[in-house]
């Protein structure tokens, strides 16, 4: 069954939007509304007796409010149900330990959004090489950087859609987020090389490939290129999540390797020596048969790569793709 087997795939795209002077209030108005209904719906939730929190009851409320709240009606009326439903599966998130309990949305502590949940409103055309349009539920047609290609027109089908899509503001301004359901082969087992990856103050990541990439260079060099991208943007934990499905994605594993002495030993000769580590971004070896010296993350990215091919493994996973050290980069103790 290997040949032919499909999978199917849900991940989001997220592209910038085009909003003029006049359109950015607007969508800052409906991201307002929307946390306030949540804030509300959380109070209204608290104050509540248990057996009427119920679903019916809690849309009553939102409607309820709307009518009552001259700005709570700028949402569109999917949009607050979209508040409703992420608030009852919060709860669920949370009765079934995934996640904390619902919290009020503070006004500096959340990002502003609104959901759109219904893909067919979303009426997405892509009308030149770098740009698309699409319907934003009354702010307008709006243009958005075309950056991937999307399901859309005759390439939408039941199994390969938009099913929503999130608007987002960040520090970069508004952005839209799809959601793309698609039916995809399953990937082939990837046959590349390893990747050693170590989490450095001074280069942020450093990449080691292993000799067996150049089967693919082209696509291991765009990967790294937005690897150091990604990583001056987001979160550790989130940038080791994405790797972790991106990689599953070319049939390749993310495996964590244990961390500690990896930037004390040298990669050239295997020795390590304390206070071999130069400084926080230089490397020379001690070791007077030896001395080698290089950038310090990159000689601990090596090491890493080491680790994980003696079998010194953290997460074993079928596969190899990647290989990462678990913990960041220390500076030498000095003696
Ligand atoms: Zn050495």
């Amino acid at each position: 069954m290997s040949q032919g087997a499909l999978a199917k795939r849900q991940f989001g795209h997220r592209a910038r939007l085009v909003l003029s002077p006049a359109e950015v209030p607007v969508a800052e108005a409906q991201a307002h509304a929307a946390r306030t209904m949540w804030n509300l719906l959380h109070a209204w939730w608290q104050m509540m007796p248990k057996d009427k929190r119920t679903l019916a009851q809690a849309d009553d409320a939102v409607r309820q409010a709307r009518k009552d709240l001259d700005f709570l009606a700028v949402l569109p009326a999917q949009a607050a149900q979209a508040v409703l439903k992420t608030y009852v599966q919060a709860w669920k998130n949370c009765w079934q330990g995934r996640a904390d309990a619902p919290n009020f949305k503070g006004r500096f502590r959340s990002f502003m959004s609104v959901d759109i949940p219904q893909g067919r409103d979303l009426n997405i055309k892509r009308v030149h090489r770098r740009w698309g349009m699409v319907n934003l539920p009354r702010i307008g047609r709006i243009r958005f950087r075309w950056t991937k290609d999307l399901p859309i027109g005759k390439h939408a089908s039941t199994e390969n859609r938009i099913s929503g899509a999130r608007l987002i503001k960040n520090a970069l301004g508004w952005h839209i987020a799809f959601r793309v359901t698609t039916l995809e082969p399953k990937p082939e087992p990837h046959r590349g090389g390893e990747v050693g990856i170590d989490v450095g103050v001074t280069v942020p990541l450093a990449v080691k490939s292993a000799r067996g990439t150049v089967e693919e260079p082209a696509r291991n060099v765009a990967q790294k290129a937005g690897l150091n991208r990604s990583i001056a943007a987001e979160a550790w934990g989130r940038t080791v999540t994405m790797l972790t499905y991106k990689t599953a994605r070319y049939g390749g594993s993310l495996v964590k390797v244990p961390g500690p002495g990896t930037s004390q030993r040298c990669s050239a000769c295997g020795v390590t020596t304390a206070g071999s580590r130069e400084s926080q971004a230089v490397f020379v070896c001690k070791n007077p048969d030896c001395g080698w010296s290089g950038n310090a993350d990159h000689n601990a990215a090596r090491n890493i790569l080491h680790l994980y091919r003696i079998g010194l493994v953290a997460f074993p996973a079928a596969g190899r793709a990647v290989v990462r050290r678990a913990r960041r980069v220390k500076p030498p103790t000095v003696r």
